[in-house]
């Protein structure tokens, strides 16, 4: 039986919460990978994907969408 840990790197299809948006610093729960030939990558929180989420697309970017993770952050005050 296989045991699963936490402890081995994070997988690329979950952003953690060290991904930051690249617009505006807070978490990012989309990465979008450029379809050009350096296969950029982009981060963007939930309200910055939204907005770029059609340029995006139409561009043929891969996008990881993991908006549906925004309601399972514990709260997390500073
Ligand atoms: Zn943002």
């Amino acid at each position: 039986m296989t045991v699963a840990t936490f402890d081995q790197p994070t997988s690329t299809a979950h952003l953690t919460r060290q991904d930051r948006c690249d617009r505006c610093g807070a978490q990012a729960f989309v990465k979008a990978t450029l379809a050009t030939g350096d296969g950029m990558e982009l981060l963007f929180c939930g309200h910055h994907f939204r907005a770029h989420e059609q340029k995006l697309v139409a561009a043929g970017a891969t996008i990881l969408d993991e908006r549906h993770r925004i309601d399972e952050q514990p709260a997390e005050r500073v």
